[in-house]
């Protein structure tokens, strides 16, 4: 894996756990020499790891839609900077330059990213591996969620065990580095 894609919190939330791990995230990609292609944004957890990775003398690739673009919410220094016409595009970029994906804590564009992958990993059209970092117990309810889909019959076993759940950034990646054996 030589790029990953994490979706994240345009907020940091209100623990500070929630940035302590997007920090350590970021050190994890850094040290591993795995570029961080995120939504461009230099605010909440998605500012916070990419500071980290550019810190580190990592590679930041930022993918924005035009009416985001803005001088306050463009991070201004990463390595490499794609701005697309729309949402649906820069999703799709993001996608195409993954090597894999990592949701860390984060709203509803968060969710929308990482269910919009799931779902093409379910229906086979990739392989890339999915991680979710559960920092502080953030995604107990969905992981829940998850498990009450499967066993009401919306979702097989199979494909909910398509994705990776982790508290701790460094063994994240190694089970998806696995995967990729
Ligand atoms: P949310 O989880 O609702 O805060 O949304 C964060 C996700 O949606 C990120 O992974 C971004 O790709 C995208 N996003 C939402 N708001 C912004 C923003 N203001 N600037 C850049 N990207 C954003």
């Amino acid at each position: 894996m030589k790029k990953i894609a994490v979706y994240c919190g345009s907020r940091s939330g209100h623990s500070s756990l929630y940035q302590e791990q997007a920090i350590e995230m970021g050190k994890v990609l850094a040290k591993n020499n795995i570029g961080l292609i995120y939504g461009g944004g230099a605010i909440g957890l998605m500012g916070c790891i990419a500071d980290t990775v550019l810190e580190h003398h990592g590679h930041v690739i930022g993918v924005i839609p035009t009416f985001l673009d803005t001088v306050e919410i463009t991070h201004q220094g990463l390595s490499e900077l794609f701005v697309t016409n729309d949402m649906p595009d820069r999703k799709k970029k993001m996608y195409e330059l993954a090597d894999g994906f990592i949701a860390l804590p984060g709203g509803i564009g968060t969710l929308e990213e990482l269910f919009e992958v799931f779902t093409w990993r379910q229906l086979n059209l990739h392989n890339k591996p999915i991680g979710v970092l559960n920092t502080n117990g953030y995604y107990n309810y969905l992981i829940q969620h998850i498990a009450h889909m499967v066993t009401e019959g919306f979702l097989s076993k199979k494909h909910a065990q398509l994705i990776i759940i982790e508290d701790n950034p460094k063994t994240l990646l190694q089970n998806m580095y696995t995967l990729t054996q």
